[in-house]
């Protein structure tokens, strides 16, 4: 099967130019203009954009919370839709299990012969005994490259004290891998937590009363001293302020290795949804909590300006009507709200709306931490570019298509969308997954199953940019 995608115009994470793309069986084969191929479809591409399909490194499909699992890779198609043709899946090591076996487990059972569009797994490490430190760098081998560890969450089992951090990234820069973080102080969150909760401040909106910036900004210092003190590079997961982000930078213009993404809930939800009428604040409990203007502007501008990566999902598909009401009523509280929001779909929808259609973002940015740097974070090798010998990803995005975000068109499977009724301009139109076309007309139409697992290789860019 050929395709010639004619007349477009091709985004890349350097340019932009009026061309076509070639497509034969899994690979794009050429570039260029005019090009001179015979294929088994023609695409006139004119007025649309060409981009390549993006890779969301940070979702939660296989998440549990006090035993209410979120959606699966059932609901990956909502993936394809939004543009988005790889993700990267966060595992948690089970308990007296090993790392490779627990990933290796779950992509066998809730993965494999299920996703519809490409996918990678982060490994999460919930259990740091001698043995399992040990085996940190048999992740590279089984395609597995990236671990991350959560300094949040005080008493719950996938909490990680700072030795288990800093055995990680002692370990973890033997075999290349990049350790992540989700970098927020523990102690500070569970003792403003309590605090709250005892003065009778339990609504929805004390979730980001109990997790100041303060909270993001000093787990966020730490984790760069001990990554320093292992010499090994950080990179930090869902960096929301302004204070984090400047401890990024600081170590970063130090020569240090550190690098951090955002995701897209933070660029445009606000501290306040929090707290709306009712307890509908509680479909916007995420952690970090969403925070302030002041906090969107300057993550913007950070990742306008490189100081951040890459714009993941982080979604994490929790309904509302129950998984979400576990923390109302009589005797619950915000802390007993699942965190996390469905994002899966909207993630190129509100990064061109909000970000390319309002001067705060290029397309070449746009492309790069939508797609191209993700892939490179991860180890993708065939992933996140429009380049011969790449994956046949391919977006064509249509620019005039407007439209409103809502639950109504939303493949997530989940009863909320935390963007409802936002304006959309312009959609993911086609989209080719290897070759295979997955959407067309905004409509999915590809099957479950045809995702294929991709092996992540060690030393992504965390190792290898920056010095
Ligand atoms: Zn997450």
């Amino acid at each position: 099967m050929s395709v010639l995608i004619k007349n477009g115009t091709i985004l890349t994470a350097e340019e932009e130019f009026e061309g076509d793309i070639f497509i034969k069986g899994e690979k794009i084969e050429a570039l260029g203009k005019k090009l001179p191929f015979k294929a088994d479809e023609v695409i006139d591409a004119k007025g649309k954009y060409i981009l390549p399909g993006g890779v969301d490194q940070h979702v939660h499909f296989s998440f549990t919370y006090k035993g209410s699992k979120v959606r699966g890779f059932e609901t990956s198609n909502a993936a394809a839709v939004g543009g988005t043709t790889t993700l990267i899946e966060f595992v948690n090591q089970e308990q007296g299990k090993g790392l490779v076996e627990s990933i290796d487990e779950y992509r066998k059972k809730d993965a494999d012969g299920i996703a519809m569009v490409d996918y990678s797994f982060h490994s999460v490490m919930t259990d740091p005994r001698d043995e399992v430190i040990d085996e940190i760098p048999k992740l590279a081998e089984a395609g597995y490259p990236t671990m991350k560890l959560f300094m949040a969450y005080k008493g719950m089992f996938f909490h990680a004290d700072d030795d288990a951090v800093l055995k990680a990234l002692i370990k973890g820069k033997e075999a290349g891998i990049t350790v992540m973080v989700h970098a927020e102080n523990a102690h500070m969150i569970d003792v403003l937590a309590k605090k709250l909760v005892a003065e009778g401040k339990t609504d929805p909106y004390y979730h980001a009363v109990s997790r100041p910036v303060i909270a993001e900004a000093e787990a966020t210092r730490r984790a760069i001293y001990l990554a320093e003190l292992a010499g090994a590079p950080l990179y930090v997961v869902h960096v929301t302020c302004k204070e984090a982000l400047e401890e990024i930078k600081n170590a970063y213009s130090k020569g240090q290795r550190i690098f951090g993404e955002t995701c897209s809930h933070y660029l445009v939800l606000d501290t306040e949804d929090l707290a709306r009428p009712g307890f509908e604040g509680a479909k916007y409990v995420c952690s970090p909590a969403l925070r302030t203007e002041e906090h969107r502007k300057a993550l913007w501008e950070a990742v306008e300006r490189k100081w951040l990566n890459a714009i993941s999902s982080d979604h994490c598909g929790f309904d509302y009507a129950e998984q979400k009401h576990m923390g109302y009523g009589e005797g619950k509280s915000f802390a007993d709200i699942p965190n996390g929001a469905p994002g899966l779909q909207n993630r190129l929808n509100v990064l061109w709306t909000y970000g390319v259609c309002e001067g705060k973002l290029t397309k070449a940015r746009l492309v790069d931490l939508f797609a191209t740097a993700p892939a490179k974070i991860n180890g993708l090798g065939t992933k996140g570019q429009l380049a011969p010998g790449f994956d046949a990803d391919v977006v064509i995005f249509d620019p005039e298509y407007k439209g409103t975000i809502s639950v109504q068109n939303n493949l997530e499977g989940v009863d909320y969308c935390p963007f409802e009724g936002f304006e959309q301009k312009g959609r993911a139109e086609t989209v080719f997954l290897r070759g295979m076309k997955i959407v067309s007309e905004g409509n999915y139409q590809g099957k479950k199953g045809q995702g294929r697992f991709i092996a992540g290789r060690p030393f992504g860019t965390a190792y290898t940019e920056g010095k």
